[in-house]
């Protein structure tokens, strides 16, 4: 009979749910494992193949683990909130909230029918406003320590998506993350979390987490921390001083000139009048530059003098001072001391301009370049003179300091993290604007500010909420008169960012989340999701942790101890996409071999961090494997009711094809358990596929051992194949289901003893002896045993061997002369 997926799926669905099994009992802690998948962003109603690749095979981990004993909980929520479905609503007409809730109720249906084992009773959604009022709260906590606040400043706009963007947010090519327009740079009063209050933090906790060594390094990257000095630089015939930051105060004697960040508010104060006209149409020619072109390495430099001097404090020469774009007023103090000698952007720039290049660190003789970054004696430095590059960092602090020309200092690449957006989807802002009172927060018992429903979606770079009259116009709290509310949302991230906290109690109303379970059951364990994460959410939810940790919520400093970044299914080696016509689309093969084998295949593919690429065939294969496996179960229906089979037997009672079975078996076991933990399930399935096989002799085999081997089998079935194992396990008799009561079976040792096989040696032919060796021995260890032998010894003896022939396992031949 053919596997009859579209009932047996169906039927432990069913099951599962009646009987709650995987409704965690969060108040048992012994053997806690909280398992968390990035939850799921419903943009649309369908799951893509790359959702299955994200959810199967780690679902399959978690009932791994509950096998073995663990009292998992993976929950599942919706990251609800974003700019698609409203720019689906622009679109369409279809409300934000109607086409989420509809994509939600569809995914929901989708998730059950995978087979997962979500505890629904956790589920959670972020658009809800029992979730989002705790988004205000964080917001009012940060606000009141002083770590929200509001700032004019250039910031990225994307104009297709009409609204500003976190840095994070705009990819390496100065595109938007989300859409792939040019971001350009807009000024803007917006919302920030200082983020960067917790660099240090945030940078020194990556040693302590288990983590992929890409990801920590991302994230090193993003914080950049670099050593350095601030040096002040006295201006001519004014009393304003320039700070600079830099990582090289050893070179300071080869500051030729001094660049600022063209927004600088010095220029206005130092630009001599003749100079006036330049810096304007200067500052013009750059206004819609996002940093990342400013700071391009190829692109041309550009920049103009402003006519004043400042004094180098080491040598007390005069040096001009420039506007250029690659100066950023949001890097260090947004004033540069320009090396050429040992900056390749002030060579290039010095070279441009013909402003004055001064080595102070001699290059090796061979040194063929312009600007030399290595280490070497100082030269033209002075009292620096022959100290190398650290030795003379050292000295010049010590100098600046004693001077009181600058002093040491840390600087740090991240920024602040900007959270407005001008859009109607996400969380509102909880704060009121009075003209007279000016910015004031929301108080903590008017939670939340709910999401009007009513608001006009497209209203051309205003935000959506300003159109909602009733939302917006508001009494200030302070003075009773008329008041503005915030029309702006919160960032997305922000709902992402504490998400794995509500889950243990996401109906709790009296706090943000239950701290007594928190207490138990954070940091989460295992963490699994995409790896495109690594300098967005991944670093928003660590400092959000640890905010939160500092107002007394929390007493772990990390949310995640372990991350794996699951890898991306190819068709035919090319990136599936809706253009090029390649997206697999799951339906079309659950229905036909239904959700197992469809899960089995993605886990069969590859190895799970690196994904693997799809074809036809190879499915085909995967439906065989459990079609054969299906009809040894039937076959053997009930095989327990007559039968109890011994939980270890002595090999030296069994047969030989019981013998070969129990030992692969045992085998199976051991190299499946490995395999899966590490998130290997291609090689634990194929174990399973040579189990199998295997079972072709089973029939030669007593009932006891059939007995105990396909109850073994069932249960390594299960995590892979969650209907499958549950039917194979009921099949042969099992009264209550693997869900209800987790089996894991130990491997006997004994059985795991390689097998040894006879070897026939002959002589030119002839027969001489028989050795026994290692299963699968190669040559050069079979040959070794062979010479050993006396009887083999004496034919071969002053005779030359001409060759030898081995047939792996069976027989080594020795022609002699
Ligand atoms: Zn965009
Ligand atoms: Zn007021």
């Amino acid at each position: 009979m053919r596997y009859p997926f579209s009932e047996i799926e169906p039927k432990w669905q069913k099951y599962w749910e009646d009987k709650k099994v995987y409704e965690t009992d969060l108040s048992k802690i012994d053997n806690k494992l909280y398992h968390l998948n990035m939850f799921i962003y419903p943009s649309g109603s369908k799951l893509h193949i790359g959702h299955w690749y994200h959810y199967g095979p780690s679902d399959s981990w978690a009932r791994y683990k509950k096998l073995k004993g663990f009292n998992v909980f993976e929950p599942m929520g919706y990251d609800a909130f974003g700019l698609p479905a409203e720019n689906y609503a622009i679109k369409t007409g279809i409300h934000p909230y109607d086409s989420t809730m509809q994509n939600i109720k569809d995914i929901r249906r989708q998730l059950k029918k995978m087979g997962s084992m979500y505890d629904w009773n956790a589920e959670l959604m972020t658009c809800a406003p029992e979730y989002y009022k705790w988004n205000q709260w964080i917001f009012l906590q940060l606000y009141k320590k002083g770590l929200a606040y509001r700032k004019n400043a250039p910031v990225n706009w994307c104009p297709k998506d009409q609204t500003v963007l976190a840095n994070e947010q705009v990819l390496a090519d100065g595109t938007c993350e989300r859409c792939g327009t040019v971001v350009i740079q807009k000024n803007l009063t917006q919302w920030f979390y200082k983020i960067t209050e917790y660099a240090e933090e945030l940078l020194e906790g990556l040693d302590k987490i288990n983590w992929p060594e890409k990801t920590k390094l991302m994230q090193r990257n993003w914080i950049g921390k670099s050593f350095g000095a601030e040096i002040n630089f006295d201006v001519e015939g004014s009393e304003e001083k320039i700070k600079v930051f830099t990582t090289r105060p050893d070179t300071v004697f080869g500051a030729t000139y001094v660049v600022l960040a063209p927004e600088h508010p010095l220029v206005d104060k130092l630009t001599t009048n003749e100079f006036k006209n330049g810096v304007e149409a200067y500052r013009d020619s750059i206004k819609s530059l996002t940093e990342i072109e400013r700071t391009s390495t190829v692109k041309e430099k550009t920049g103009v003098p402003i006519g004043a001097n400042a004094i180098n404090p080491v040598n007390g020469k005069e040096i001009p001072i420039w506007i250029a774009d690659y100066a950023l007023l949001t890097y260090g103090t947004g004033c540069v001391m320009a090396v050429p000698g040992q900056d390749e952007r002030d060579w290039e720039f010095a070279t441009k301009f013909k402003l004055p290049i001064i080595r102070t660190v001699e290059p090796p003789k061979d040194f063929q370049g312009d600007a030399y970054l290595g280490d070497g004696p100082a030269i033209n430095s002075d009292f620096l003179n022959g100290l190398y590059v650290e030795d003379a960092k050292k000295k010049i602090i010590e100098w600046l300091e004693k001077n009181n020309h600058g002093a040491e200092k840390i600087n740090y690449r991240l920024r602040d993290w900007l959270i407005s957006r001008q859009r109607y989807w996400g969380t509102p802002i909880p704060i009121i604007h009075c003209p007279k009172c000016g910015e004031i927060p929301v108080d903590e018992k008017d939670l939340p500010v709910e999401l009007p429903y009513k608001v006009q979606f497209k209203s051309e770079g205003a935000s959506p909420l300003s159109s909602n009259e009733g939302f917006i116009n508001v009494k200030c709290p302070k003075c009773r008169g008329d008041a503005k509310r915030e029309a702006d949302t919160m960032d997305t991230f922000m709902d992402s960012s504490w998400y794995y906290l509500r889950f243990l109690n996401p109906k709790i109303d009296s706090e943000i989340f239950d701290k007594e379970l928190a207490e138990k059951w954070i940091p989460v364990d295992m963490y699994v999701g995409g790896a495109e994460h690594a300098t967005m959410h991944l670093l928003y939810a660590r400092f959000i942790h640890k905010f939160l940790r500092d107002i007394g919520l929390l007493n772990s400093d990390e949310p995640f101890a372990r991350l794996l970044h699951q890898g991306t299914i190819t068709n035919n080696g090319a990136k599936m996409s809706k253009s090029k016509g390649n997206v697999v689309n799951p339906d079309d093969f659950t229905a036909k071999y239904g959700a197992d084998v469809f899960r089995l295949y993605l886990m069969f593919m590859g190895p799970y961090e690196l994904g693997g690429d799809w074809s036809d065939k190879g499915i085909s294969g995967t439906d065989r494997f459990v079609q054969k496996t299906y009809d040894i179960f039937t076959k053997f229906k009930d095989i327990l009711k007559k039968i109890t089979p011994e939980e270890i037997y002595n090999i030296e009672n069994l047969n030989d094809d019981e013998k070969s079975l129990y030992k692969k078996v045992n085998q199976t076991i051991k190299k499946y358990d490995e395999e899966i933990n590490n998130f290997r399930f291609n090689t634990a399935i194929a174990a399973l596929m040579e189990l199998l096989n295997e079972l072709k002799n089973i029939d030669r085999c007593t009932e006891e051992i059939i007995a105990y081997t396909l109850k073994r089998f069932a249960v390594l079935l299960s995590p892979v194949a969650p209907h499958l194992g549950e039917e194979c396990w009921n099949l042969i008799g099992n009264n209550l289901s693997l869900s209800e009561k987790p089996v894991w079976f130990e491997t006997d040792k004994n059985a795991l003893i390689e097998d040894s096989v006879n070897v026939a040696v002959q002589v030119n032919g002839k027969l001489r002896t028989t050795i026994e060796v290692p299963l699968n021995s190669e040559q050069a260890i079979v040959k070794r045993f062979v010479f050993a032998e006396e009887k083999v010894k004496k034919h071969i003896d002053s005779k030359k061997i001409v060759k030898e022939i081995y047939v792996k396992n069976k027989i080594y031949n020795i022609v002699v002369k």
